[in-house]
């Protein structure tokens, strides 16, 4: 490995990036030119912004956000927003990365992208946040449009922050630009499913993995980490398929009952409280003890890096299905190959909400609304073809799903860029 490859290898906390790991290994064995693995280690466009916000004490606060669009070749890159304490430039990148990737794998006509801000939206009022939002949209404006970079939701962003967004989008260039975001309340264009596509995306690629180890879902015993848009609604998606969720957690801790939550009586409870302390019904159990409860499915749905070297060994599902970005390090993915534990990488899991978010896209360009029943089919034919596409790839005892959808991802890719004449 050369100087230039090892420094994207390792983020700036020494963590080796899963994106890169599994790039330089395809690098080798799929042969690829070094001009193939310049283009795609190396984002399009990353941009680093500082805006004044006036918070509700009256102080003026200067915030940093960030936008990576990695590669464009396939369409306009795609990604969400984050708003998150820890958010920087080599996260957003290497998230923007994948998400090229995810676009690729599932055939939709994206690139990737990737952006937020780095702040604690739980310590800023609702109208501080709308604040926070309207100043970064204004700051990346130029840089987005629905021909060059559509948002979307992700951690800590919702259907109410893509509401300001479409706004403040609309303001800048007075006119009407729907398709300008995703993941927007119906009432503007907005698609119902893209709630709980991303969780019932991911269903539906564990269900063709299930089969392949010769499981059924009825009792299919579950853990969930993050109960937020995707955690919540995968587990109540789960529950009324006759999964057994056995626990969940959000970042305060989680619950746990080896017989099965009461889904039903727990969602409503979250939904009040907005909490699942306190829950009457499970035992009170940490997030690392959430990671290795004895179970047949885990489903990181949280953050990223939260399966390391110092879990993985302890973790007892048999199927990791990544509905979080990046939630495994490389490290950990080579301990779960080598015990035969079967993980579904996030390109390929959790493309539900972007395949979703692609077709309310269309629907804002064509001003054609499609019925529910149209998007859910849809849905599931696009991830089915997708997990099909890269099994193809993965026969054998050294079948790896991640490394499979990684060379369908990359070789979609590639051959965008070759035929526009880029290699
Ligand atoms: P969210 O903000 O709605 O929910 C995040 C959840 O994670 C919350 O329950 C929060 O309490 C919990 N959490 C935060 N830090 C935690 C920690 N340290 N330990 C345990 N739990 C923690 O976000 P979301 O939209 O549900 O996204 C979750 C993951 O799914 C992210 O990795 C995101 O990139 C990925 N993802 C989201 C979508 C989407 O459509 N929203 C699509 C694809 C992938």
């Amino acid at each position: 490995m050369d100087r230039d490859h090892e420094r994207i290898h390792r983020d700036e906390r020494g963590l080796r990036s899963v994106g890169m790991t599994e790039l330089q290994a395809i690098y080798a064995e799929l042969g690829l030119a070094k001009e193939d693995l310049d283009i795609l280690s190396t984002p399009r466009r990353s941009l680093t912004v500082s805006f004044p916000v006036k918070l509700t004490s009256g102080k003026t606060q200067m915030f940093q956000g960030f936008r990576v669009q990695y590669n464009d070749a396939r369409g306009p890159a795609k990604g969400g927003i984050r708003f998150h304490s820890e958010m920087d430039e080599p996260h957003a990148r290497e998230l923007a990365f994948l998400m090229a990737l995810k676009c690729a794998v599932v055939n939709i006509p994206f690139g990737g992208s990737k952006g937020g801000v780095a702040v604690d939206p739980s310590r800023l009022s609702v109208a501080e946040l709308e604040l926070i939002t309207r100043g970064y949209i204004r700051a990346i404006a130029d840089y987005i449009g629905p021909f060059k970079d559509i948002p979307a939701p992700d951690v800590y962003t919702d259907e109410r922050t893509m509401a300001w967004i479409l706004d403040e989008y609309e303001r800048i260039t007075r006119q009407h630009v729907p398709a300008i975001v995703t993941g927007k309340p119906p009432e503007l264009g907005g698609i119902p499913a893209r709630r709980y596509s991303t969780a019932l995306g991911g269903i539906h690629v564990l269900e063709r993995a299930l089969k392949e180890r010769g499981m059924s879902p009825q009792g299919t015993r579950v853990v969930i980490q993050g109960f937020g848009n995707v955690g919540e609604n995968m587990a109540i998606q789960l529950h009324q398929r006759g999964y057994r969720i056995v626990a969940v957690s959000d970042v305060r801790g989680g619950l746990a009952d080896p017989e099965g939550l009461d889904i039903v009586a727990l969602t409503r409870y979250h939904q009040d409280t907005k909490s699942l302390q306190g829950f009457p019904g499970g035992r009170e159990i940490t997030n690392a003890e959430l990671l290795t409860i004895d179970c047949d499915v885990l489903v990181p749905a949280a953050l990223s890096n939260q399966l390391d070297e110092s879990n993985a060994r302890d973790v007892k599902a048999g199927i990791i299905l990544e509905l979080a970005n990046a939630p495994t390090t490389a490290q950990a993915d080579e301990i779960f190959f080598e015990r035969g534990v079967m993980v579904i990488p996030d390109i390929l899991a959790n493309a539900g909400g972007v395949v979703v978010s692609y077709f309310e896209w269309s629907q804002n360009l064509s001003n054609d609304p499609w019925p529910e029943a149209k998007v859910l089919q849809k849905l599931k034919d696009l991830m089915t073809t997708a997990f099909h596409d890269v099994l193809v790839l993965c026969k054998g005892s050294s079948c790896r799903l991640r490394k499979a959808a990684y060379q369908l991802g990359v070789k979609r890719i590639l051959d965008a860029e070759r035929l526009r004449g880029n290699l």
